[in-house]
């Protein structure tokens, strides 16, 4: 009986689960044995806090739920974003709702590096979640973010001269905190690593104007190199069909529903597997440029349904 006295009135009652010393614990992390045997977005759907719960967490045990959340990396994904990460991170979605989001942050962001400082993570995440932290408060407080339409802008050019709006931001972050975020997400998501991290330049930049760790072009919308005839389609659906009879081949551009990624088809040997299989290269945010399987992207970006462009 003193059990069902202890649920109702709401109070704790097997911390062993989910909570530890009173902050929540998601039931996987970036070290679970099984973390990759999960696509990414079963893992988003583990990771996602239930309501109820949420609205019983402290701001204090927000903070520490956004700092152990293991997507944490997403929010450099998504271009420093904080609203775009909130869509993943249910503890920053919950703690923005409130009134103290801003104080809040900025108290127990302070609190949580500090702690690491002391006592680094056995994860070895310290210094990159010490970095995110810090910048979500700070985006937070200065009700800000990363906005490409505010910084000098111009046009470059399609193939077939169609002009492309761009903009350039300049770089905000130490090659350390890039090194860091980069390593990152390549044991978050198991990806490859292939140019280190830049504030210069986005996916659809890299996918579609330059490849070079020198661009400077921040790219909104890469639609014109698909309407001016530059790029023709070559397939357009779900990432589980084959693309055997598309004749999609190495090179060929990927364009994720919604405008939401750009990336370079990189794998395909000609085989008939589902292309959900095969590898692609893109940026990702202001993060690096990674080789990684199709569908193995940030949640945000929607691969339900993608187009494959060939020039
Ligand atoms: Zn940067």
């Amino acid at each position: 009986m003193a059990l069902s006295g202890l649920l109702l009135t709401g109070a704790k009652v097997d911390p062993g689960d989910t909570e530890k010393s009173g902050h929540y614990v998601y039931p996987i992390n970036v070290t679970s044995e099984k973390w990759f045997d999960y696509t990414v977005l079963e893992k988003s759907e583990m990771l996602r806090i239930d309501d109820e719960t949420l609205k019983r967490m402290s701001d204090e045990d927000l903070v520490y739920a956004i700092a152990d959340y293991p997507y944490l990396v997403d929010y450099l994904a998504y271009g420093e974003d904080v609203v775009m990460f909130s869509k993943s991170c249910s503890a920053i979605e919950e703690l923005l709702s409130r009134e103290t989001c801003a104080d809040s942050l900025n108290r127990y962001s302070k609190q949580i590096i500090e702690e690491y400082r002391d006592n680094p993570r056995a994860d070895g995440r310290s210094v990159v979640v010490s970095y995110l932290l810090q910048d979500i408060a700070e985006s937070v407080s200065a009700n800000t973010r990363i906005n490409p339409n505010l910084s000098r802008s111009n046009y470059v050019y399609t193939p077939n001269y169609t002009p492309v709006y761009v903009t350039h931001p300049s770089e905000s972050h130490t090659t350390a905190y890039h090194q860091a975020a980069d390593a990152d997400a390549v044991s978050t998501y198991g990806v490859s690593l292939v140019q280190q991290g830049s504030c210069k330049y986005n996916h659809h930049s890299y996918a579609w104007y330059s490849t070079s760790g020198s661009n400077t072009c921040w790219m909104l919308d890469p639609s014109p190199y698909m309407t001016d005839g530059s790029y023709t389609l070559k397939y357009s659906g779900g990432t589980s069909s084959s693309l055997y009879t598309y004749g999609v081949c190495q090179n060929d551009r990927l364009y994720y529903a919604n405008n939401t990624h750009s990336a370079i088809f990189t794998g395909y040997t000609g085989g008939g597997a589902p292309f959900a299989s095969y590898s692609a290269t893109s940026k990702w945010g202001t993060l690096g440029v990674f080789v990684h399987g199709v569908t193995n992207v940030p949640a945000g970006c929607n691969y339900s349904t993608v187009s494959i462009w060939h020039r």
